[in-house]
């Protein structure tokens, strides 16, 4: 039997190495050698193992001869995976445009280049440049959503849970809201309308039956101690049939004294009729109808950064602004320059549909995808040098997600694949687990991939992931 201890470099000689020299230079040394005596402890063990056996165990001993000849890239290997950052890029295969797990709304990549330019500098947050003096972070992009829908105030903060919390804590403390029984919604992540009130300090009052609110249901609730209506778009489920529901135009026209607030969920900024989805009720809507105070959230259909936007009327936006919570809620230097710049993209008007990522994708028409899904089906085919895929084009169905226009499916094009070499639910795993992860579906032990989801730019990886996957 052969002593393998001796063929164990010294820790001195790794690190005479040139990887190994480069790799402390890029890292840390302390980093270095950690690993180092990891490994090589593995190593020592698995021989002590193989030493003591009694007869010769061939594939320990390769398995120790492999080590011992990997020795230095192991190292790296660890080193480096070490600093590779856990939240990362991946590739959005499952034709979900806002995938609640996968980030939600993406951000355009030109965007992207300028907040970089405000977050790794200085900036004028909270400084007024015209006139030397202390500013407000939410001017700009006040001036810009009240130019665009028409409000008179604005204000945001973290996300749309903490803008629904805030105003009513700011607005109903210590008194009651009246909320129907058809918008008493749980939203996801435990986010419950009932539950959030309670949280504000303010008492809920429900109202009306699950499918059917009256205005008399609301016009009798009402008391001394009423402090608003709280409308709740109810985005994530279709009460379908014998539904009645009251307008926030016919609240405000019968009862004028009465504070109404809505939370919109999505807050869509555009009429997504025109891509032959359902209605959904944009911001512009509720400002009309006369809302005293909307929010909505920034990374859902509007296609900006996580954060709650609240607009509405000044007197109601002044007190919120004074809330102590809206400081603990507050947004940071990154979404206030993110806000802004993705409004100036809505300010230009139908161009937004192309820069907003989000709207790009439900805009896509069958025939542009089905382009790209053929597209990438060739460098499928290309990249399959082993002969491992078995690959077809077919039709598919996106949905938005993210809480959004619940049933509305978008039609779409994509690949199945599956592999002669490995399991559908090996391949996932793999797939799952590659540089850049490719997250797909997976129908009937079969793999698909929505491109209405996917970025041409990420074609060639894709194929070179499909083709070397064994
Ligand atoms: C999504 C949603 C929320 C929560 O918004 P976040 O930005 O995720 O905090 C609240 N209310 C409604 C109606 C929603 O659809």
């Amino acid at each position: 039997m052969k002593n393998y201890f001796r063929e164990i470099p010294k820790v001195d000689k790794i690190l005479e190495d040139e990887k190994i020299k480069l790799i402390i230079e890029k890292y840390s040394r302390k980093v270095v050698l950690d690993i180092i005596s990891e490994i090589t402890e593995k190593l020592r063990n698995k021989i002590s193992i193989y030493l003591k056996s009694e007869k010769e165990i061939d594939e320990l001993e390769k398995e120790i001869e492999i080590s011992i000849t990997n020795l230095i890239t192991d190292i790296i290997y660890n080193v480096e995976a070490l600093f590779e950052p856990n939240l990362k890029r991946v590739i959005n295969a499952t034709g979900t445009i806002l995938h609640t797990n996968l980030g939600r709304a993406l951000i355009n990549k030109d965007i992207a280049y300028r907040l970089a330019d405000i977050v790794s500098g200085y900036s004028n947050l909270e400084y007024n440049l015209k006139e030397g003096k202390r500013g407000e972070r939410y001017d700009s992009f006040s001036n810009l959503i009240c130019k665009i829908t028409g409000a008179q105030a604005a204000l945001a903060v973290n996300n749309n849970a903490a803008a629904v919390m805030l105003i009513l804590n700011t607005l109903a403390k210590d008194g009651e809201v009246i909320v129907s029984r058809g918008e008493l919604v749980e939203i996801g992540g435990k986010f419950r309308v009932p539950d959030v009130l309670r949280a504000s300090g303010a008492r809920l009052v429900e109202v009306g039956t699950t499918n059917k609110t009256h205005l008399s249901d609301y016009e009798n609730a009402i008391n001394e101690n009423t402090k608003a209506i709280l409308k709740v778009h109810t985005s994530n489920y279709n009460i379908i049939g014998f539904t009645e529901n009251v307008s926030i135009a016919s609240i405000k026209k019968n009862l004028p004294n009465t504070l109404v607030i809505e939370d919109l969920g999505s807050g869509v900024l555009v009429d997504l009729e025109k891509y032959g989805l359902k209605h959904e009720p944009t911001v512009m809507e509720s400002i009309n109808a006369g809302v005293d105070i909307v929010c909505f959230s920034g990374d859902k259909l509007f296609g900006g950064p996580q954060a709650g936007i609240i607009i509405g009327k000044k007197e109601y936006i002044d007190k919120i602004k004074k809330n102590q919570l809206t400081r603990a809620f507050r947004i940071d230097k990154f979404t206030v320059a993110a806000l802004e710049l993705v409004l100036m993209e809505y300010l230009k008007g139908d161009k937004v549909e192309e820069s907003i990522p989000v709207l790009r994708m439900i805009k896509e028409s069958y025939e542009s995808v089905s382009k790209r899904a053929k597209v990438l089906f060739e460098k499928l085919k290309l990249a399959d040098k082993n002969n491992n895929l078995i690959l077809n084009l077919l039709d598919l169905k996106s949905q938005i997600g993210g809480g959004s226009l619940p049933g509305e499916l978008i039609s779409s094009r994509g690949i199945s694949i599956k592999f002669k070499n490995i399991s559908t639910s090996k391949a996932e795993e793999k797939l799952r687990n590659l540089n850049i992860p490719i997250i797909v579906r997976i129908v009937e032990d079969t793999i698909l991939l929505d491109i209405r989801t996917v970025n041409s730019d990420d074609f060639d990886i894709i194929a070179n992931s499909f083709g070397g996957l064994t």
